[in-house]
């Protein structure tokens, strides 16, 4: 008999995988964590049955959510991690040499343990083996209250705003997030799908807006994200994306990337018009 997963992206659609094996089957007292063998996508996580990474398509997502800030900041040192417990994006941040320290904040220690375990090639840098990693198992909202003034740049590689992120997506999260950073910093958030969710986009900017003077999207093509074409903010106290880009400094990186480029880090921030419209002020 064949074993098919299949997430829903609307009452009538969705995707489905044909999938191998199980795993890791579990609850923690956050959410349902599921990792399966697929057919075509190699090991895959889920939480609450939502897909959050597979080994096949996961390099798309981890170089966008990471490189196009750290390569517009012009001394990223240290950044913050909310969220991201597969490890995916810290191992994206630990390739730019300029990062002095990475802190991962993550609210469910059985997805860092079962990431460590199950997804080595993501986690790899979150298992204690590298000295400018630090993890803290936390509640994103509790952490970034008690820092003021301290990063570079800040990730927000959350779930969707249901359970524990909701807080995530909220205007007095994104002060909290404005006065952890230092006076030229920048924060890039994972901002769902232009496809699907124009009203999350439209109040997700809205209330990013209301904190930081540069605020835009870009986009990115995620196979298993819901309709493919998935989206981040990029909102920052000083630098532009476009404008302040750091050309050179991408084009002579020393590390190679299967998604994020030099001039592909321009093109993301070129939006479909119902993109655009989404946010539109
Ligand atoms: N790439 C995925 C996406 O775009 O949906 C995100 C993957 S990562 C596994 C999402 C992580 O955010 C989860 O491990 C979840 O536990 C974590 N998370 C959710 N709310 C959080 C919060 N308030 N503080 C810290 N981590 C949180």
């Amino acid at each position: 008999m064949d074993l098919w997963y299949t997430e829903k992206h609307s009452d009538n659609v969705g995707i489905t995988m044909k999938i191998t094996k199980t795993l890791f089957s579990g609850k923690s007292e956050f959410q349902q964590l599921d990792i399966v063998e697929t057919l075509e996508y190699g090991k895959m996580m889920l939480l609450d049955g939502l897909v959050m990474v597979t080994e096949r398509d996961e390099f798309v997502y981890h170089d966008m959510i990471t490189h196009p800030a750290l390569f517009t900041h012009p001394a990223p040192k240290k950044v913050l991690v909310i969220g991201g417990g597969d490890g995916g994006s810290i191992r994206e941040i630990m390739k730019h040499p300029e990062v002095e320290l990475a802190v991962l904040c993550e609210i469910d220690g059985l997805v860092i343990d079962k990431s460590i375990e199950y997804l080595p090639s993501m986690a790899c840098e979150i298992d204690g083996s590298n000295p400018r990693v630090k993890l803290h198992v936390d509640d994103g909202l509790a952490y970034i209250r008690a820092h003021q003034n301290e990063f570079d740049v800040i990730l927000v590689d959350s779930t969707d705003p249901i359970g524990p992120a909701v807080g995530l997506f909220e205007e007095d999260f994104y002060r909290l997030v404005h006065a952890a950073l230092k006076e030229d910093g920048i924060m890039v958030a994972q901002s769902e799908s232009p496809f699907y969710h124009a009203e999350i986009q439209k109040s997700m900017f809205s209330n990013l807006r209301a904190v930081f003077p540069v605020v835009e999207m870009y986009q990115a093509f995620i196979p298993t994200y819901p309709s493919g074409l998935w989206s981040f903010a990029f909102a920052s106290k000083k630098y532009h994306p476009v404008k302040d880009f750091d050309r050179q400094r991408a084009t002579e990186r020393g590390f190679t990337t299967r998604y994020y480029n030099e001039d592909l880090h321009l093109g993301a921030f070129m939006l479909p018009t119902f993109a655009r419209d989404n946010i539109a002020e």
